[in-house]
């Protein structure tokens, strides 16, 4: 059956040859011309597949491209998308070793650990150039990301750690645990208040502002715990019961 689908995939992938006339652009801004066409073997989810594809060569780069490895996705990689994302989970639930022998087992594809290590550390940096690219252009205001849905009703911002690394230019003439840890201001009555420490007020007051005289004065997390503790004292008796 896999055979089949890798014969059926594989005349699928060879109907286009990817020749894009005598030269196409090699991405440096000069021109790469057409060499010939040459085999490329491609692992896939159903199995290895052949892709004879036009290869065009840069003199000035000396660097070779095949237009159609980049339209499937595949340029730089042996690798097809599907199976790099199969390989992705597998890599990311445990040991590479594990990841390869969970690929056999589950979808018959034998790759070796180290092309299972390598093909999930170059996602791996891939996604981390994303992630990176995407915060720059939204710290930078050229990127407005579209807020998520359902809107939640209620954000909390927690930074958590006991200290952050400052240089002595930053703190000249600053006691910035003292301006952390400044007490929230005129709370009449805050009888379940635990003795907060400096991190849970900081989250507080950045998440909130200053509260309205009216609100409940527990913080996130003692709310949160709350929930828990009754959601699970409220399921007790009926289990018990029955
Ligand atoms: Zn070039």
């Amino acid at each position: 059956m896999l055979k089949l689908g890798c014969g059926v995939l594989g005349d699928l992938l060879s109907a286009d040859r990817g020749y894009r006339g005598p030269a196409v652009p090699c991405g440096n801004g000069h021109e790469a011309v057409f060499v010939s066409y040459r085999d490329k073997v491609l692992d896939t989810v159903l199995g290895p597949v052949t892709l004879n594809r036009a290869w065009y060569h840069c003199k000035t780069c000396k660097h070779g491209l095949a237009p159609r490895d980049a339209e499937l996705g595949v340029a730089g990689t042996s690798l097809s998308p599907g199976l790099t994302a199969m390989n992705d989970k597998a890599a990311a639930a445990g040991p590479f070793a594990g990841a390869a022998s969970m690929l056999e087992d589950l979808a018959g594809v034998r790759l070796t650990v180290k092309r299972t290590e390598r093909a999930a550390e170059a996602s791996g940096a891939a996604h981390a150039a994303q992630v990176r690219d995407r915060s720059a252009l939204i710290a930078g205001r050229k990127l407005v990301p579209m807020p998520p849905r359902p809107v939640p009703d209620m954000l909390y911002g927690v930074i958590d750690g006991t200290g952050v690394p400052m240089t002595a230019r930053e703190t000249a003439g600053r006691d910035a645990r003292a301006r952390t840890a400044a007490p929230a201001p005129a709370r009449s009555s805050s009888p379940s208040s635990s003795p907060s420490t400096p991190w849970t007020r900081t989250a507080t007051r950045s998440a909130t502002g200053p509260p309205p005289a009216t609100s409940p004065p527990s913080s996130p997390p003692a709310s949160s715990r709350t929930w828990s503790r009754q959601k699970g004292s409220a399921a007790a008796p009926s289990t018990s019961g029955s």
